[in-house]
């Protein structure tokens, strides 16, 4: 079982994986302002594995193509995940709310035509100047 929560605590979840999940950046321009920070961390995960628990606030974004339903603490506001209507099943689950993140693996970076320049990514690990093409994006997480 793999475990995380909000940062004060009042939601938490769990997911029937055995091992901590793949998880990839995203350098957007979206997730650099959603987070405050350089990047994004996140999990793919099957929406199946996971129970949350906790006072939840869920925050729908219409776009033209989809719809982006994002999962938040109602208490502290943390982000936790997504769904979105182009990935039916899949979990986008915010890495850095992982119990045992330290040990997390990065496989992956995406958009990184908008990576901040002091962000130094190592050679051995695949990354895209914008999306991924699907396959090639999983063939790195599986890696
Ligand atoms: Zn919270
Ligand atoms: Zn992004």
């Amino acid at each position: 079982m793999i475990t995380g929560q909000c940062r004060c605590g009042a939601v938490t979840y769990a997911m029937t994986l055995d091992a901590l999940p793949p998880i990839y950046a995203c350098h957007c321009h979206i997730c650099q302002r959603v987070s405050g920070s350089a990047f994004s961390v996140q999990a793919l995960v099957p929406e199946n594995t996971l129970t949350v628990s906790g006072p939840v606030f869920v925050r729908e974004i219409v776009t033209e193509d989809r719809t982006s339903v994002q999962r938040y603490c109602g208490e502290c506001y943390a982000r936790i995940y997504n769904t979105n209507t182009r990935r039916p099943g899949i979990a986008v689950v915010r890495a850095g709310t992982l119990d045992r993140s330290e040990e997390l693996v990065c496989k992956a970076h995406i958009f990184t035509d908008f990576k901040q320049q002091w962000v130094t990514i190592p050679d051995d690990v695949p990354q895209w100047g914008e999306f991924a093409p699907p396959d090639e994006f999983v063939a790195a997480l599986m890696r």
